[in-house]
């Protein structure tokens, strides 16, 4: 039977103090952004750290280029966040 999907928990809270835009925790299987993120590099970093939890057998360097090249497709094809009122 496959693993059932247990939704990943995105918090939003300043990181300044952790000099980060984005950290996963693969045990609580949660991320947390920064507040300041924005346009692109808010794509691109929620997908990093969601990349971090579904693959944590991937190095930074693989994370990096991939969750790049996923940000870099959705972007070029006018993904974007809107704020739902
Ligand atoms: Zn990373």
């Amino acid at each position: 039977m496959p693993r059932a999907y247990k939704k990943t928990k995105v918090i939003y809270r300043p990181l300044g103090k952790e000099k980060a835009y984005g950290l996963a925790d693969t045990t609580r299987n949660t991320i947390e952004l920064d507040t300041k993120l924005e346009g692109y590099r808010h794509l691109l970093y929620i997908i990093h750290e969601f990349y971090h939890i579904k693959h944590p057998d991937w190095s930074e360097t693989k994370v990096r280029k991939e969750s790049s090249r996923t940000a870099r497709f959705l972007w070029d094809n006018d993904f974007r966040w809107v704020e739902i009122k």
